[in-house]
């Protein structure tokens, strides 16, 4: 009967530690995870292939396809003429097959519900933790302190590798050099230089 406990026990406590660490990165033996990357509207498949490497290079994640695509009229916000991040997220959730995560990319201006204000302007969102992320560069270009293409690439990919780590379970961090520290809509922040995880995000996820 005490035997019966102690599997009842374990068995309770190794679910706990799944939901806690829904992490994909965890444990060397397991298979690396798989991204599928979709540019809507015209999204330049290069420069998805380039965020892709990076992706790659960080996580170790596997690119597995990169598809085109045309943001459906749902995820519309007529009002301001923006579209709604979180209706982009539940679109995406149609590519997810498997484990495959799945990165929506746009140059489109995206807002996401934050309190009462429907479309709160942002760079990214990113289920945490989930399969869908989505990024977009439109603030990114419209920045008087983005001069040029290096600084766009290096703002965009650190917003890439920020939404992945929502996808991976990390929430916000507090440390404003960690690339989980929230951006709030601010340029300022994720224009600081190549943003990596603080050793206690890392830790969370590998
Ligand atoms: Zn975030
Ligand atoms: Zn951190």
């Amino acid at each position: 009967m005490r035997g019966l406990f102690y599997f009842i026990g374990i068995c309770i406590l190794s679910l706990t530690a799944c939901q806690n660490n829904p992490s994909p990165l965890k444990g060397k033996s397991k298979a690396k995870p798989h991204l599928t990357i979709v540019c809507f509207n015209g999204y330049e498949i290069t420069e998805a292939k380039k965020l892709g490497r990076e992706l790659t290079a960080y996580y170790g994640i596997v690119v597995d396809s990169i598809k085109q695509d045309k943001l459906p009229a749902f995820t519309f916000y007529k009002p301001r003429s923006r579209y709604l991040a979180d209706s982009i997220l539940k679109y995406l959730k149609g590519y997810t097959l498997k484990s495959n995560y799945v990165l929506g990319l746009c140059h489109v201006d995206i807002g996401h519900q934050r309190g009462k204000i429907k479309d709160y302007g942002i760079f990214g969102l990113g289920y945490e933790p989930g399969l869908c992320a989505v990024a977009s560069d439109c603030r990114i270009k419209k920045s008087k302190q983005v001069r040029n293409y290096a600084t766009a690439f290096l703002c965009m990919n650190n917003v890439v590798r920020h939404e992945l780590g929502h996808n991976f379970g990390l929430p916000h961090c507090t440390n404003k050099k960690c690339l989980l520290s929230a951006a709030d809509g601010s340029i300022s922040n994720i224009i600081m230089g190549y943003k990596t995880l603080c050793q206690k995000c890392h830790d969370t996820i590998y």
